[in-house]
């Protein structure tokens, strides 16, 4: 029976590591790309006070700064991570389309 080194152990948890951050990277990226072929401007952009849903959600003020422009956009992009963050802990299939996505947010 082979043993596995203290050098070996760390190399392979390091890249177990990794390649959970390239998934939740290639993830958000591939949301991202979903979500700017379905909006011009961003689904949480509420055109006529100026105001952003996400932002509403945790702040009383949510002032979108960014005239809903999403690409890029901080709060959107933190979404985006606390949504797979959240369904990863939940168990739960990552949907592969943003319009599956948006019906996660209640
Ligand atoms: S702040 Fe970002 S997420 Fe919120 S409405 Fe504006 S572009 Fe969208």
């Amino acid at each position: 029976m082979s043993r596995v080194t203290e050098d070996e152990l760390k190399k392979a948890l390091s890249t177990t590591v990794i390649e959970k951050k390239d998934a939740k990277k290639r993830w958000i990226e591939r949301m991202l790309k979903s979500a700017k072929s379905y909006h011009k401007i961003c689904p949480y952009f509420d055109k006529r006070l100026g105001n952003c849903f996400l932002r509403q959600l945790s702040e009383k003020k949510g002032r979108c700064e960014r005239e809903g422009k999403f690409d890029g956009c901080p709060v959107f992009m933190g979404f985006l991570e606390n949504m797979y963050d959240k369904l990863v802990s939940e168990g739960k299939n990552l949907p592969i389309d943003f319009m599956d996505l948006s019906l996660h947010i209640y």
